[in-house]
């Protein structure tokens, strides 16, 4: 890197010149006023600017342009303001030396120069001028990596949505025409034992697919940000008692006793309607999915603060406190013999989170292995004015979403 010495007296010029020459510094450009040195570090437009230069050692006393005015204009430079500059003064400036550093000035000197003093100054500048450019060039890139990786997860969630999307027209008419074979034998035809085995199979696998699917494209619009807006206000108890008929075959097959403890007058949510009922039932249904036979599912619902906190409740397998830590994340799954058997994707508790985050709301489960699980989140209540609402409550909670 090149230091620029600006001095009207040649003497000091050559004085500064000749101790850093006798120090290893080679590069040194000289200037005898402000005006060369603009020239030289090509802002009068003449040549091109030339942030080459590591260094400005700049007289403060100088005819014509003195060293603190042309000391500002360089900082205001947008292409040389990280150059430091070193004002060399007299003993006596010090009224001069408070206008060079709130002009920008980076260190000074005082004349006469004592050459151990200027070349540790010099050293130092260019160690900081090293520092800042290496720092600049790192966020640089950085950001730029930063840009490459949202292009690529854009794209990425782009051939998402598309090929999922059109999986789903094939595979829709597959589970209607396997729907058919299934439940309309009287109209196409009488299936043998076989058959309706593998059609039964067929339909199993391809139920599976969409949910999977669902999953799919619910994530790509979470990361594309385009969830639906509906927002309403929703009755929290009619809403679950919808979710929880929806399921009864479900519940039955294993036997669950669903129980819905919802005080009544409890103020009513502020959420889209679709999204929460999705939320209810993803909750319902791995509270079913890994619970025992038999099992008890409880719902409670109260007002905490500004949100209502609905708090989902099984006596199932339970969660172990390291997993706790990676349920929220994408395609987890725990690995034991509940998952090994019951089907699912991983993405249920991801989307869910992703759901409840956007309402503002929080969630968090509290989960002992053996004994069951608690999933509380909260939601907003209708009656809050969104702009005095203050940030989601802090759960007392092992692990929050
Ligand atoms: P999945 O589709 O696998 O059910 P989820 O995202 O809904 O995906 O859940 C992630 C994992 O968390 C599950 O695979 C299961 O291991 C565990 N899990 C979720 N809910 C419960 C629960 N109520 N009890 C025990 N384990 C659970």
């Amino acid at each position: 890197m090149n230091i620029l010495i600006v001095d009207d007296s040649s003497d000091s010029r050559l004085l500064v010149k000749s101790h850093l020459t006798a120090a290893g510094y080679i590069g040194l450009v000289m200037a005898a006023s402000a005006r060369e040195a603009f020239h030289l570090l090509g802002m009068d437009g003449v040549t091109d600017v030339d942030p080459v230069i590591g260094l400005i050692l700049m007289d403060i006393t100088m005819p014509g342009l003195d060293g603190v005015e042309a000391c500002r204009r360089i900082k205001a430079t947008a292409q040389l303001q990280d150059i430091p500059i070193i004002m060399v003064t007299g003993h006596h400036d010090n009224e001069n030396l408070k206008l060079a550093f709130a002009a920008g000035a980076n260190d000074y000197i005082t004349k006469p120069l004592n050459k151990v003093e200027l070349l540790a100054r010099v050293r130092s500048a260019l160690a900081l001028h090293r520092e800042t450019d290496q720092r600049k060039r790192a966020n640089a890139e950085l950001v730029e990596k930063n840009h490459e990786l949202q292009q690529v997860s854009l794209a990425k969630t782009q051939i998402l949505s598309t090929a999922t999307h059109d999986l789903k027209t094939p595979l829709t008419s597959i589970i209607g025409y396997t729907d058919r074979l299934l439940l309309r034998q009287a109209m196409v035809g009488q299936l043998n034992e076989r058959q309706q085995r593998y059609v039964e199979a067929i339909s199993e696998s391809s139920h599976m697919l969409r949910i999977l699917i669902d999953d799919l494209l619910d994530v790509s619009s979470i990361e594309a940000g385009e969830l639906d807006v509906a927002f309403t206000n929703l009755d929290v108890a009619q809403q679950i008692e919808a979710v929880i008929l929806g399921m009864q075959t479900h519940f039955e097959a294993k036997r669950i006793r669903v129980v819905l403890d919802v005080p009544s007058g409890l103020c009513p949510i502020y959420a889209v309607a679709v999204r929460f009922i999705q939320v209810c039932t993803n909750l319902l249904s791995i509270a079913c999915k890994y619970s025992p036979v038999g099992a008890t599912v409880t719902i409670t619902a109260k007002e905490e603060g500004e949100f209502v906190q609905i708090d989902v409740s099984d006596t199932g397998i339970g969660i172990s406190e390291a997993d706790q830590s990676k349920l929220f994340t994408k395609f987890f799954r725990a690995d034991n013999s509940a998952t090994r058997t019951e089907s699912g994707t991983g993405l249920g508790l991801f989307i869910v989170k992703q759901l409840i985050q956007t309402h503002g709301g929080v969630i968090w489960v509290h989960s002992e292995k053996g004994i069951g699980s608690t999933f509380s989140f909260t939601l907003p209540r209708a009656d809050v004015d969104n702009a005095q609402r203050n940030t989601p409550i802090e759960p007392n909670s092992t692990v929050k979403g």
